[in-house]
C-alpha cells in the first residue's frame, strides 16, 4: 500500500468509506462529490496509477465486478443508463492517481456532461492509424 496514497488507504480501510462492494481485489465505494446520486468508483486493493500499469489479475476481474454493481445500481436508482468513465493522465482528467473506475448513474434529463465535438479523418487516416496502432499491440 502506498501511505500517501488516498484510495490505497480507503481500499485497505485505513479511512473509513462508504462501501457497496468489497472481495480479496476490489473494494467499491460512494463517490465523495458524485456527478449524480449513486456514483460509485471501484478501487483495486492493489495500487496502481492507471491503466497502464494495473495488474493482469485486477485487470482480467474489473469488468465482471462492474458489471454486478451496474446491475445493482439500474435496480435501486432506476436510473436510465449507466456511464463506465475511467481517467488516465492529468489531460484525462485523472485527480486521483490510484487506478479507478467510475460508474455514473444517468437519467434521460439529467445534465451530466460527457460529451466532446465530432471529429473527422481524411481519406484512409483512420486506416493508416489503425494499422500503426494495431503494430503496437501484443
Ligand atoms: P478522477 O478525476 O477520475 O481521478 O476521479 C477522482 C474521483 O475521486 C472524483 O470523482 C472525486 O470526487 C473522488 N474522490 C476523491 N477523494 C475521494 C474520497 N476520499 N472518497 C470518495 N471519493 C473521492
Ligand atoms: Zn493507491
Amino acid at each position: 500500500m502506498a501511505s500517501n496514497c488516498i484510495f490505497c488507504r480507503i481500499a485497505g480501510g485505513e479511512i473509513p468509506s462508504a462501501a457497496v462492494y468489497e472481495d480479496e481485489y476490489f473494494k467499491a465505494i460512494m463517490d465523495i462529490a458524485p456527478a449524480a446520486k449513486g456514483h460509485i468508483l471501484i478501487l483495486p486493493k492493489k495500487h496502481s496509477d492507471n491503466l497502464l500499469e494495473l495488474d493482469s489479475e485486477s485487470a482480467a476481474r474489473l469488468l465482471a465486478v462492474a458489471q454486478k454493481i451496474a446491475k445493482a445500481q439500474m435496480e435501486e436508482l432506476k436510473c436510465d443508463g449507466i456511464n463506465l468513465l475511467q481517467n488516465n493522465g492529468e489531460a484525462a482528467g485523472q485527480t486521483v492517481n490510484h487506478f479507478h473506475i467510475h460508474l455514473i448513474p444517468r437519467y434521460k434529463s439529467d445534465q451530466v456532461k460527457i460529451s466532446w465535438q465530432q471529429g473527422a479523418y481524411a481519406d484512409g487516416e483512420a486506416a493508416g492509424l489503425a494499422e500503426k496502432i494495431a503494430k503496437r499491440i501484443n
